[in-house]
């Protein structure tokens, strides 16, 4: 009613942005967002945000957001009803799909949206047009590390909980800047380590905050980190500071791992990373020396062509210390998004049905093709890698995407919107005009959390439920519902009214998820998988049994990738990532009005160095061009970088400054992650200030 409308409410939601699973209360007057409260009761955070989460919600009510559908005629789109949107793309798929046959299409879920729409969409994927080929933006982040863990471990997720950070006696952070992308987490860890006697040792090129604050430092050359992980593992061996009882007990493969250690010996070690052996010596010991050790990565490792094998080396060497099973160890790939984690669990992969059970196991789809009534492909699908390939090698017609903006997230930009130029026909469900959307054929307007209901899953495995704040704007739709109309067009019989039915059917097929209710998920309830029937949640992982049908780790040999070189005239080593106060690629927090007057651009980071040989200062523009593109961007002169090593801030909805017009196409043996932090460019100043 109108005096309902009016008068202020009190909502409780989870963040949008990153992994660590801020929840805190909005208040709100119509459509006015009055403040962001986090209260005790938070799990993750209870009285802490940070800038995104505090400040960051203006988008939802940006003059820029999608509110009707939009159908392509020429270069042009034009609204369109959703009746007419939704005929149109029930209709031109169907006819892909028999032209072409399923595997034509193609389909991107969203690390934005919710385990329900994450579930749905690859239940629409595989039941009603029958391909496996849906994938999600994990694809372009952790992808190897989860593979890392698969191999070794057998459970792709974080080993335990950020309580575990904080009880643990030194925390190695390798490839990460928790302090800029997980900032409420690294707020734990800089507590205890400054308040309680916590170590913190850190590997990595860029000196980030928390690389200041740490004991140890080390900066090995670009893509040398597995050396520096199988020598210093080596020598703990050699030292026999390894866990016996725990390699005997728990552990299969060791006098095979040991023999693939042979060539990393301190002096090779040494002479790639260009540190001293002192220096390698030195982690050795001060993990020696900790009773337990917890170790957090992200894409510093895994964006690389060797990323699944760096990470294998990081749980190799917790392995090789005893250091899983127990309060205050194990292994922390940090998630990027809200719920990258959930998108991956509840099934948006190629080979895996909801929980990680792999496709290809006949009583794995037995299960789900008797729940649904329909049969479901044995072949894994393509990634997204292989989709866009797809695309320029005839094979797929069609792709479906929504919340998430492939073209300025994929590496190789250049490259991926040719690609889509190509698509006969190209759905983009969005609350905003992305880049990815100019290449549609229809644009759907969806609405962002804070017009739904749903559940987002943690970097620690967490589920939360968060409740709708605001009404949709204009006709935009939740991503659900969305699905569940287009599954009826074409001829489903779906009778969700609510996500909370979705989970219910998550639970009652995937194991993982076996006691998760949207009535235990009350409130501020959370439940962290695996959850047992009873309801029982699992924060600390493999204090039994390691995930493999023996319950034992396996010690995973591995080899060195070296780094790609494009050749000798892009003398210069590009990295990237993430600041505070902006998002990946900035589709919400550029359109933040509370974040942009503080940061309204990216920049690139130029050591002093470099800055005085090139003559470059504060807010000089340069040019930085790669073999596949080139951008534009001002200079800021710091110490955090050395040497020939600059750093670009990822995040711009600028075209000219966007990283992804420089990176290449070259991936990830393993996972088709692409390369993203192994980027030779070279640099030209076009202006001083
Ligand atoms: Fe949101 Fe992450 Fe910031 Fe928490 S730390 S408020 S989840 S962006």
């Amino acid at each position: 009613s109108a005096m309902r409308k009016s008068r202020i409410e009190r909502t409780k939601t989870v963040c949008t942005y990153c992994g660590v699973g801020c929840s805190f209360e909005i208040w709100t007057k119509d459509r006015h967002i009055l403040k962001v409260e986090p209260q005790v009761e938070a799990p993750v955070n209870s009285i802490s945000t940070c800038i995104k989460g505090k400040f960051g919600w203006d988008f939802v009510n940006s003059e820029e957001r999608l509110t009707k559908p939009l159908i392509r005629k020429g270069d042009l789109f034009v609204e369109a009803t959703w009746d007419e949107a939704m005929d149109l793309i029930a209709s031109k798929l169907t006819g892909i799909k028999e032209t072409y046959g399923a595997d034509s299409i193609g389909f991107i879920a969203s690390s934005k949206c919710t385990n329900e729409e994450n579930f749905l969409f690859q239940k629409l994927a595989r039941t009603v047009f029958s391909t496996n080929n849906v994938d999600n933006c994990s694809r372009y982040c952790q992808s190897p590390a989860t593979m890392g863990l698969m191999r070794t471990v057998g459970i792709g997720g974080d080993a335990g909980t950020i309580e575990d950070l904080q009880r643990t006696e030194l925390v190695l952070i390798i490839g990460a800047n928790p302090a800029e992308s997980h900032p409420v987490l690294a707020t734990r860890i800089k507590r205890q380590h400054k308040l309680h006697g916590q170590k913190l040792a850190v590997i990595d090129l860029r000196k980030h905050e928390l690389a200041e604050r740490a004991d140890l430092f080390l900066h090995p050359k670009p893509g040398t980190d597995l050396i520096l992980l199988s020598a210093m593992t080596k020598y703990i061996i050699q030292q026999n500071w390894h866990d016996q009882t725990f390699l005997k007990e728990r552990v299969n493969g060791f006098d095979e791992y040991v023999k693939s250690l042979e060539p990393y010996t301190l002096a090779y070690a040494a002479e790639k990373t260009g540190l001293a052996q002192e220096q390698i010596i030195g982690l050795a010991t001060m993990i020696h020396e900790a009773k337990t050790m917890c170790i957090c990565w992200a894409m510093g490792v895994t964006q690389h062509m060797g990323g699944t094998d760096t990470s294998t080396a990081i749980s190799n060497l917790l392995l090789i210390t005893g250091n899983y099973g127990k309060p205050g160890t194990g292994a922390y790939p940090l998630r990027g998004h809200n719920n990258v984690q959930g998108a991956c669990d509840f099934g948006t992969m190629p080979a895996w049905l909801p929980g990680y059970e792999p496709i290809e196991h006949d009583e794995v789809r037995a299960r789900y093709e008797k729940a649904w009534g329909v049969q479901i492909p044995k072949k894994p699908g393509f990634n997204n890698h292989q989709m866009v390939e797809g695309i320029t090698k005839g094979k797929i017609k069609a792709m479906y995407l929504f919340g998430e903006d492939m073209a300025l997230v994929d590496s190789n930009s250049n490259h991926v919107e040719a690609a889509f130029e190509q698509l006969e026909f190209f759905v983009v469900q969005d609350v905003f005009f992305s880049r990815t959307a100019q290449y549609a054929d229809v644009i759907l307007p969806a609405s962002p959390s804070l017009e739904k209901e749903g559940t987002f899953t943690n970097t620690e495995r967490r589920i939360q439920r968060f409740y709708r704040v605001l009404e949709p704007l204009g006709e935009s739709k939740p991503d659900w519902e969305i699905f569940v109309d287009l599954a009826n067009r074409l001829g489903a019989d779906w009778k969700y009214k609510h996500p909370g039915e979705v989970m219910a059917e998550a639970a009652s097929l995937a194991p993982i998820f076996a006691g998760v209710s949207y009535e235990r998920l009350e409130g501020w309830n959370s439940q962290i998988w695996p959850v047992q029937s009873d309801g029982t949640s699992t924060p600390l992982l493999y204090t039994e049994r390691f995930a493999f049908p023996d319950g034992k780790a396996r010690l995973y040999p591995i080899e060195w990738t070296p780094p790609f070189e494009p050749g000798k005239e892009f003398d210069i080593h590009l990295n990237n990532g993430r600041l505070l106060e902006h998002f990946h690629e900035g589709n919400l927090t550029y359109r933040s009005k509370g974040i942009t007057h503080k940061v309204p651009n990216p920049w690139v980071e130029i050591s002093p160095a470099m800055a005085k040989e090139r003559g470059i200062e504060d807010g000089s523009l340069v040019r930085l061009t790669s073999p596949y593109g080139e951008v534009e961007v001002r200079a800021l002169v710091t110490d955090h970088v050395d040497g020939n090593e600059i750093y670009l801030t990822m995040n711009s909805m600028e075209e000219r400054k966007a990283v992804n017009r420089l990176t290449s196409s070259y991936h990830d043996k393993f996972t088709h992650t692409p390369n993203y932090k192994e980027m030779s460019i070279k640099l030209e100043v076009l202006e001083t200030k």
